[in-house]
């Protein structure tokens, strides 16, 4: 290696945004400002933002994990956690909602599904027609995943799927489901994946959770009994659900690490406004050091963390393995998210925790971030894990 060979190119790590990626976060922006102002109320209601996703589907933003080929615009994971922080840093219900369908279940079915499997679901999954589910989680099975119960057994053409999927994001709303279901004994490879539409006999929607936060959000059991899933609805091949599982879940981190990074972000705004506008009487702030200090490490962090974010989106996209760079970049986006809405809350005193600003929904919002597709404490295993690896 020659020091002249290095010296003798332009070197180049990219922090900046290309000029499309820009207007397309101030593209997403608008969407935002236009679309996402009732997420107070959505909230306060617990209210599917119905109307808020169909225009991000009318918009195109159900489809950025899609190839062109099958009606998507291809845009890949960077992109989309461009456009998943400006969205959740207005609404997390709608975010959560996006986040889910692009990257749990379209860049699934994308990778792993065949060519009629695809023209068969993409259509309605493009338009925003139908939504999209992960189900994973059951009652006894979610950070150790591969405890999970549900079973299909095979019965000639068809499989017979029996069991209930717990904490299921979009779960009363979504036409779709990707179901990991038990096909064999072995922990691993005796799972495998499968899509189930709503529509078929034995397909229920049971109980809805009552959550902290993402109250918009519908978090629900899916309990099926009996259900007939036809032998090519199972994706891939059978056992290799387990793989795939924690494949996708490596781009659906990174929509939460980008998620954690919006609702920092809208803390950050209030904490910014709250302190600019303590002025003396000659119009000089007096916010105080502390605060300040406070103010400037969580900028600093937003910006730092975002960074960790984008490396992993980038890997994705480059189709190279993200595990641990992903897994840094959800648990350090995460917890910053609730390190801001935090501060955000006692920097604004009862004001913060009244309810009378999003300070206080923020909090609870963030609080969820460090629980579903991996807690905390399972994203640094998983970056000891990757660190530890021989290599
Ligand atoms: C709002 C919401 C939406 C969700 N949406 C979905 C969805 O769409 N699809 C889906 O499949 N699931 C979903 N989930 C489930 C979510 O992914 C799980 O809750 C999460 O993986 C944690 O699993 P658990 O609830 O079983 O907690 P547990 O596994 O019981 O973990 C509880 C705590 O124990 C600790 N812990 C557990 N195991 C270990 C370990 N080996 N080492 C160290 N610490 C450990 C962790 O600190 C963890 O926080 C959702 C959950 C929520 C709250």
């Amino acid at each position: 290696m020659s020091t002249t060979a290095v010296a003798n190119v332009p070197q180049v790590a990219d922090f900046v945004l290309s000029p499309e990626l820009i207007q397309f976060r101030d593209f997403v922006r608008g969407y935002a400002q236009q679309h996402l102002g009732g997420a107070a109320a959505y909230d306060a209601e617990v209210k599917f933002p119905r109307d808020a996703v169909q225009a991000a589907a009318q918009l195109g933003l159900l489809r950025t994990t899609v190839a062109k080929e099958h009606g998507g615009s291809a845009m890949g994971n960077l992109a989309s956690c461009v456009m998943l922080e400006e969205i959740n840093a207005v609404c997390v219900s709608t975010g959560v909602t996006i986040s889910v369908h692009n990257s749990l279940v379209n860049s699934l079915l994308g990778k792993w599904c065949n060519d009629a499997q695809k023209r068969r679901w993409f259509p309605k999954l493009v338009t925003g027609e139908w939504l999209g589910a992960y189900c994973l989680s059951e009652a006894f099975s979610g950070s150790d995943a591969a405890a999970l119960r549900c079973e299909a057994k095979r019965q000639g053409d068809h499989y017979v799927m029996n069991g209930a999927k717990l904490w299921i994001t979009t779960g009363s709303e979504a036409q779709l489901f990707v179901v990991f279901a038990r096909t064999g004994p072995d922990r691993i490879k005796g799972i495998s994946a499968f899509v189930v539409e709503k529509s078929w006999p034995g397909v229920g929607v049971g109980k809805k959770e009552r959550k902290l936060g993402l109250r918009g959000s519908p978090t629900t059991e899916i309990v099926l009994e009996n259900v007939v899933v036809p032998a090519d609805c199972l994706v891939a091949q059978e056992g290799q659900g387990f793989t795939i599982a924690l494949d996708t879940l490596d781009g659906g981190r990174l929509g939460i690490a980008s998620q954690s990074l919006g609702i920092a972000r809208a803390a950050i705004d209030l904490i910014k406004a709250h302190l600019a506008a303590q002025l003396d009487a000659k119009g000089r702030p007096t916010a105080t050091q502390p605060d300040q200090w406070q103010l400037a490490d969580l900028a600093a962090d937003l910006d730092a963390y975002r960074f960790l974010v984008w490396r992993a989106a980038i890997l994705r996209d480059q189709g190279v393995r993200c595990s641990t760079e992903a897994a840094m970049a959800k648990s350090c986006a995460s917890r910053l998210a609730n390190r801001a809405a935090r501060a955000a809350v006692s920097i604004l005193g009862p004001v913060g925790a009244s309810g009378q600003n999003a300070a206080e929904r923020l909090l609870r919002d963030a609080r969820i971030t460090e629980i579903y597709e991996g807690a905390t404490d399972i994203q640094r295993l998983v970056i000891a894990r990757g660190l530890l690896a021989p290599s």
